[in-house]
């Protein structure tokens, strides 16, 4: 059997690029698919086309083809490279490429609901304790005129003449590789299986109608900043009786005034002045619920030092144990003195030198200290600062020292 030129089949040029043989495929097979050609040659040619573009269309086929012919990329003159098989695989596939979703793949069979997401911001406190908040939804219902069916109610909805109301038409075709059955969807009832006389004024026959919905939500106590809560079954009504999708509701949480958030622990900075940080106090510390509460913050508080108040934090979203509220002193040196703070200061200055008390005289102040040896020191919470351990103080107190130099400088 002799075969015909690949190039002649498509109608193309030998240098014609791999666009241009795409087109002239979608042109010839348009006109020679068997659906819409009845001419009694138009399956063998459209076999034919198909073929041609199998091999034109890869590259690498191409140029075998283009050196050796026919036996270049059939193995030596086969007459049918392709398997009924094949070519109908790939009839299926430009059946719905090029005459569009019509390939029966529509189908009457229940599809879920889309998923919608909807975003609502929470102060602070809400997210820790929880809240119902009542959110508006934009989403696709059955429409609530006629139910979902898609006939103005009362008047009649008619089981589908061309499908018999199964939604599908079936259609047998002999060819040379034997008969084969080609199911599509019906094109009277596009698939739904019975026709309308009047659709409905509501949904104009589509059986569904967006509606805005003002729906309640549990936030649950805990949430953090980028969780979301599951509404199941608040989404997108199902098409054909399937079931609805979900509404996720995206969380944002507002920043507090006083806390911030670390999971569930709440954190809180304490401003302490240098006295405070350093011969101890009782503090009131607020919490996230209201009343206060008393924190003992010890002598010899370093800035930065971190004091944990268990059980005073945030309720964990799942399984509801509290976390800890952890409070921060932030050591704050003065930037501005009155005349007695400023003496009272320049007298702990000389304090703090290591010859104080013993020659009578406290004049080098800040001249030595620094090279005095480091020791180790074991730190009593209630008189760092008394007069008589102020010299054994010196080395460890030299952060504060130094930064009251520097405020005085
Ligand atoms: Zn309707
Ligand atoms: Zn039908």
């Amino acid at each position: 059997m002799a075969q015909t030129d690949y190039y002649e089949v498509l109608g193309v040029k030998r240098q014609d690029s791999e666009e241009e043989i795409r087109r002239a495929f979608r042109k010839k097979a348009m006109e020679y698919h068997p659906d819409r050609n009845k001419e009694p040659d138009a399956e063998e040619k459209f076999k034919e086309i198909n073929e041609a573009y199998q091999v034109l269309s890869d590259s690498s086929k191409r140029a075998q083809y283009d050196r050796f012919g026919h036996a270049g990329v059939n193995g030596g003159g086969f007459d049918r490279p392709f398997d009924g098989f094949d070519v109908f695989g790939g009839f299926g596939d430009i059946f719905d490429s090029f005459f569009g979703d019509a390939g029966g793949r529509r189908s009457r069979a229940p599809q879920r609901g889309s998923d919608l997401q909807q975003r609502v911001t929470l102060d602070f406190e809400d997210a820790a304790f929880g809240i119902e908040r009542e959110i508006d939804v934009s989403r696709v219902e059955i429409c609530h005129q006629c139910s979902g069916a898609g006939n103005e109610p009362g008047t009649p909805v008619n089981t589908c003449g061309t499908c018999g109301g199964n939604g599908q038409v079936r259609r047998t075709q002999r060819s040379v590789f034997g008969q084969f059955a080609q199911v599509t969807t019906c094109p009277t009832c596009q698939g739904k299986g019975s026709t309308i006389e009047n659709p409905c004024a509501g949904c104009r026959g589509a059986g569904m109608e967006r509606r805005n919905r003002k729906t309640a939500v549990n936030i649950p106590a805990g949430i953090q900043d980028g969780m979301q809560v599951r509404l199941t079954g608040e989404g997108n009504v199902g098409s054909n009786g399937g079931p609805p999708g979900n509404l996720y509701i995206q969380v944002e949480v507002r920043p507090h005034r006083l806390f911030e958030r670390d999971e569930y622990d709440l954190l809180y900075v304490l401003p302490l002045n240098l006295a405070e940080a350093a011969l101890g106090v009782e503090k009131q510390v607020p919490t996230l619920e209201g009343e206060d509460t008393t924190l003992k913050v010890p002598g010899g508080t370093q800035h930065g030092s971190e004091f944990r108040i268990r059980g005073r934090g945030i309720k964990h979203v799942q399984n509801g144990r509290k976390g800890d509220l952890r409070v921060y002193a932030d050591v704050q040196v003065p930037k501005k003195l009155s005349g007695s703070q400023r003496k009272l200061l320049e007298e702990l200055a000389r304090s703090f030198d290591p010859n104080f008390g013993q020659q009578g005289t406290d004049k080098q102040q800040g001249s030595d200290s620094a090279e005095e040896p480091v020791q180790e020191q074991q730190h009593t919470d209630e008189d760092a600062w008394d007069d008589d351990e102020a010299g054994e103080h010196a080395a460890r107190d030299k952060g504060i020292f130094d930064r009251i130099k520097d405020v005085l400088s």
